[in-house]
């Protein structure tokens, strides 16, 4: 992989561009993916970006986000649409296997592909160009440098800033986290400068709910929350038939990992959710756990020091087992932080 400032030469001559995400994109995939798609598209490049399945409706509002493509609804036409592009850009995921379905086309793709991601480990040999910085905050704010490092600072619309806002507000927890480092707020204090209102962001995201997923949560809290305070752990599970009966859709869930680290002491929670064909975990961490290599060692998955996820395809009650008996083994080091 090149670095990603050999590419901003390439950027001047007009192309045919696809940027994708993870599947279930959250703030910073999409906010990252619709940023970098404004820019280009003023660049002169013909521009799709294409989504491995559907997100949350809480995005909807960003900029751009009308012209996106699920990947699963629309599979011929993103299939041409990849097969056809000059270049690929792969944004907030560093493993092709965290696009689903879509990741066989991205492998048999011939096109160069480009990476802008903040994860651990990534699968360097896939891409031609790109940049992987485990100490940046979210992707939305790499794709501010690649703005700004590629010379095209001028060209940052209110619309981008809208999009790059959420996912740096998402990624940091509302700035709350060890990555809102000073270059995140020279950012956001940039943003604000150029005449940026955030707090709407803030409730298109956060207060944009229905009813049911605030019932939802308390059935939860309540009913499926585990707290084991002799090592600091807490595990919530969710049934498909909750999912059911509280009528929960893609995005209702978000967040719902972080409530049992505001309990006291509790340094680790894990939520596991019977969704689909699949088991799919979450893990947070507070302080010195390391939620990425858990997550590799034993849920098939990967992601950030102190938030993960994974999956596995043996049933709810299985993997609730399994994450019962391997957690004894991080029992001496969980006890102590
Ligand atoms: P979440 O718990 O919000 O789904 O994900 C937390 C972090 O872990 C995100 O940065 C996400 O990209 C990463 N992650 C979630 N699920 C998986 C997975 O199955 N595999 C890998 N490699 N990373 C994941
Ligand atoms: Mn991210």
């Amino acid at each position: 992989m090149q670095a990603i400032n050999e590419l901003y030469p390439l950027l001047h001559s007009p192309g045919k561009v696809v940027i994708t995400t993870h599947q279930k994109p959250d703030p910073d995939a999409m906010g990252s993916s619709l940023g970098l798609y404004h820019l280009l598209v003023q660049l002169g490049h013909t521009v799709q970006v294409i989504s491995p399945t559907n997100w949350a409706a809480f995005l909807n509002w960003m900029p751009g986000c009308e012209n996106v493509l699920n990947y699963e609804t629309n599979i011929d036409k993103c299939n041409t649409i990849l097969n056809d592009a000059d270049w690929i850009f792969c944004l907030d995921f560093n493993a092709l296997n965290r696009t689903k379905r879509m990741a066989t086309a991205l492998e048999n793709a011939k096109t160069q592909k480009v990476l802008i991601d903040h994860h651990r480990e990534p699968q360097t040999e896939v891409f031609a160009y790109g940049i992987s910085n485990t100490a940046k905050s979210s992707t939305c704010e790499m794709v501010y440098d690649f703005i700004m490092h590629s010379g095209h600072i001028e060209k940052l619309t209110n619309e981008m800033m809208q999009c790059l806002y959420a996912g740096v507000m998402g990624d940091t927890g509302s700035f709350r986290f060890a990555s809102t480092s000073a270059s995140v707020f020279e950012m956001i204090a940039d943003f604000k400068r150029r005449g940026l209102e955030h707090t709407v962001i803030h409730d298109h995201i956060y207060d944009n709910f229905l009813e049911n997923r605030f019932r939802f949560i308390g059935h939860v809290l309540m009913n499926r929350m585990e707290v084991d305070y002799e090592i600091n752990t807490a595990l919530i599970w969710v049934t498909k038939q909750d999912l059911l009966r509280f009528q929960i859709k893609t995005g209702d869930t978000e967040g719902l990992v972080n409530y049992p680290l505001g309990i006291q002491g509790i340094k680790l929670a894990a939520l596991i959710i019977d969704r689909d064909e699949k088991r799919k975990w979450s893990f947070r961490s507070k302080g010195e756990f390391d939620c990425n290599t858990f997550a590799r060692q034993h849920f098939n998955g990967g992601g950030h020091f102190n938030a993960a996820g994974g999956e596995r395809d043996e049933s709810l009650e299985a993997n609730v087992n399994l994450f019962k008996t391997v957690i004894q083994n991080y029992k001496s080091q969980l006890s102590t932080i």
